[in-house]
């Protein structure tokens, strides 16, 4: 079976850094071409979109952030972010600018390929964790066709690994969920101590849903969605 090699842009100015990459991403079959500043990155998409765009934060015209917003507003190209610091993640989970996943420098390569792996496996529509319903907590409503969340009559905006997250979590109600079984779950793979992507995942699930959030953390175990379904 013929397969064509799938073309990932790398957005990254640290020439090293892009060269390190691309030698990695080469390796696995992938057809790599790199962009040195945001302005060629949104030029290059915009001239051919490739299959994956790995967006790094710190570029020296525009933020990366940026980057993904301007993207975000006419592609669903995935977009995996590479940030510098960990104070970074919060931001890039945070803000809701779209991007699919994201990985701290430095960063092992092999993580890195599992991840663009992972990510172009749910844009091709095959792997998904999530199925087709609906799935309700009190007054939470979560549509997986849709992909949508409402609170009341409040919609909430979830970035895809929330969604994930929270769809799984609300799968196995009552049921205490590993970090690791989470990792496996939402992301497709499992890396020992990486366990921090989960938390600022539910940090964020938490921040967006507000108090009624029904996830509750088990400590030293995992995460589990609370028993006991608030009265209307
Ligand atoms: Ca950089």
């Amino acid at each position: 079976m013929g397969v064509v090699a799938e073309r990932i842009l790398i957005v990254e100015d640290e020439a090293n850094i892009a060269s390190f990459v691309r030698l990695y991403l080469t390796k696995e079959g992938f057809t790599v071409e790199r962009a040195a500043t945001g302005e060629e990155a949104l030029r290059r998409v915009k001239a051919s979109v490739p299959a994956l765009v790995l967006l790094d934060l710190n570029l020296p015209d525009m933020d990366g952030l940026e980057v993904c917003r301007r993207l975000r507003a006419w592609s669903q190209v995935p977009i995996l972010m590479l940030t510098a610091r960990d104070d970074d993640v919060d931001k890039v989970v945070g803000l809701e600018v779209g991007a699919d996943d994201y990985v701290t420098k430095p960063f092992n390569p092999r993580e890195l390929i599992a991840r663009v792996k992972s990510i172009l496996r749910r844009a091709a529509g095959a792997g998904s964790p999530v199925a087709r319903g609906v799935l309700t907590h009190g007054d939470i409503r979560v549509d997986a066709g849709r992909r949508e969340v409402l609170v009341g009559d409040r919609a909430v905006q979830l970035a895809p690994k929330e969604f994930d997250l929270f769809w799984s979590l609300l799968e196995h109600q009552g049921i205490v969920l590993t970090r690791d079984q989470l990792l496996e779950r939402v992301w497709g793979y499992t890396f020992a101590g990486d366990t921090r992507t989960v938390d600022v995942h539910v940090r964020q699930l938490r921040r967006k849903i507000g108090e009624t959030c029904p996830v509750v953390t088990v400590w030293g175990v995992g995460y589990k969605v609370a028993d006991d379904v608030p009265v209307a």
